[in-house]
């Protein structure tokens, strides 16, 4: 069925042809994210921007009529940031993914939104480079998604998040205007950070349709540790002890509901009898001794298991573990992944309170995470064509998050506010705080017609 073509659809398919769908059978594929939570509604008109220029047209029509306007890449998000809102114009940038420049010199790569990271990276690691940020999802999400959600990843412990790597964006406001945020130099305090706020924005403030980021030399050598604990509160005491005497790049927890399944998927073999198994990653010239030392720390813990490993191919088979942990555990029901960070050394609180809040509901809940940056993913597993699971889950959801706040942690440490987290943001950041963060809205999006009723 086609959707009738009249008004700005009309305009917007005269001037863009067939980078303009209007059938609903085929912008459905265009309407959600990867949150099974967040509702979706019924666009207008997906527009599958090629050029700047077609952004640009789009968003003049949309400002011009009023009309919202969701921005997607590759639609891979989980907190309903890229869903479509009735009546809206969903602008994906997917086909605006060409890596324009690699300068080895200035070891910097200018992209196009629509690149996929893991294209990133392979292009970079081409030329002798590394492309660092790793989300779980690098193989598929898109660098225009990773900047607008700020995305973390397994080795932000060492080297940050996606912001973290951007220089300069390249970005159309609401009403049609470019901007050009950042600077080519490595060092740069001129005026307010419109880099940093486009970073993490969902698509509330413009669509970012050019970016250059950072690259760096890979590091020589890599050192894997497996640690297994008895109790979780062990394996968080390692995490702590870890950071004393090493800089490990990554640092991840899987609990054991999340390797039982993991195995049951992979037969690694794992551990499943421990509590806590924690993935220890060393880089650089000191990767070995920096391994050893986490392994000792792992060991005064009282780390039940212990396995080092300085061959890249084995560390790289062991982090599939970890990789995996979310697949897994979907094998075993439906599942809704929550996102939460709280201070490190209350990590073992928080574990307590998801465990408490599990059996309370009588669910199965999977946690693994990025436990160095206090980053856990309590996923639940639950019967979605049950309305009673269902409603369980979601309440257990609920407190999860409040648990969270509670501890002084955070509602989203990397996947974002979305519609999703949308009604926990002033309860962790305050009103005041929110206002401004409206006010700020406002001064880029006047009209308020991108991503609305997300995010902030
Ligand atoms: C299996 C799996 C593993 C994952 N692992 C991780 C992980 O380790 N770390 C992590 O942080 N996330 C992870 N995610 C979540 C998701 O992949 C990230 O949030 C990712 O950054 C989204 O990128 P995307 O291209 O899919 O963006 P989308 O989902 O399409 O959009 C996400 C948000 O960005 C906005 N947006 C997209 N493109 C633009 C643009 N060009 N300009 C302005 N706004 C834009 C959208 O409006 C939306 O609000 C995972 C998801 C899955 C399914």
């Amino acid at each position: 069925m086609t959707v009738v073509t009249t008004g700005p659809v009309a305009g917007l398919l005269a001037a863009l042809g067939d980078a303009v769908m209007t059938d609903s059978d085929t912008m459905i594929a265009y309407t959600r994210d990867q949150s099974l939570l967040s509702p979706s509604g019924h666009p207008i008109a997906v527009v599958r921007a090629r050029t700047t220029d077609h952004v640009v047209t789009t968003l003049k029509t949309a400002h011009r009529y009023g009309i919202p306007v969701v921005t997607r890449g590759a639609g891979t998000g989980l907190a309903g940031g890229a869903n479509a809102i009735d009546g809206c114009i969903v602008l994906s940038t997917e086909k605006l993914d060409r890596i324009l420049t690699i300068d080895q010199q200035s070891r910097t790569a200018t992209v196009e939104p629509g690149v996929i990271n893991g294209d990133l990276a392979a292009a970079a690691a081409d030329r002798g480079l590394w492309y660092v940020p790793d989300p779980g999802s690098r193989a598929v999400s898109t660098i225009g998604g990773n900047l607008a959600t700020n995305a973390g990843g397994a080795c932000c412990a060492k080297y940050g998040v996606t912001g973290d790597h951007v220089a300069r964006i390249k970005a159309v406001l609401a009403d049609g205007r470019i901007i050009h945020t950042g600077a080519a130099t490595r060092k740069n305090v001129a005026g307010l950070n419109l880099t940093q706020l486009l970073v993490g924005s969902e698509g509330t403030l413009a669509v970012i349709v050019e970016a250059t980021m950072r690259l760096r030399r890979p590091p020589a050598r890599t050192a894997t540790v497996v640690a297994a604990f008895a109790e979780p509160v062990q394996a968080v005491d390692a995490v702590i002890a870890i950071q004393e005497v090493a800089d490990p790049s990554l640092v991840e927890l899987m609990d054991r509901t999340t390797v039982s399944a993991v195995n049951d998927m992979t037969h690694m073999g794992l551990d499943q009898t421990a509590g806590a198994l924690l993935l220890i990653q060393c880089d650089g010239d000191a990767a070995e001794q920096e391994a050893r030392r986490s392994a000792d720390a792992c060991r005064a813990a009282a780390a039940t298991e212990l396995y080092v490993s300085a061959d890249p191919a084995e560390g790289h088979a062991l982090m599939q573990a970890r990789s995996v942990a979310l697949t897994a555990l979907e094998r075993r029901g439906s599942t809704l992944l929550d996102d939460l960070a709280v201070p490190v050394p209350r990590l073992p609180h928080m574990l307590d309170a998801i465990t408490r809040i599990a059996d309370h509901h009588h669910l199965l809940v999977g946690t693994f995470g990025h436990a160095a940056d206090g980053n856990l993913h309590p996923t639940i597993v639950f019967d979605a064509a049950d309305p009673d699971a269902t409603e369980r889950a979601h309440q257990a959801f609920d407190e999860m998050v409040a648990g969270c706040l509670a501890l002084g942690g955070s509602i989203t440490g990397e996947h974002g506010v979305g519609d999703l987290k949308r009604r926990y943001l002033e309860p962790m950041i305050g009103s005041v705080e929110r206002s401004l963060m409206a006010e700020v809205k406002a001064a880029f999006d006047p009209t308020g017609i991108l991503n609305p009723g997300r995010a902030i």
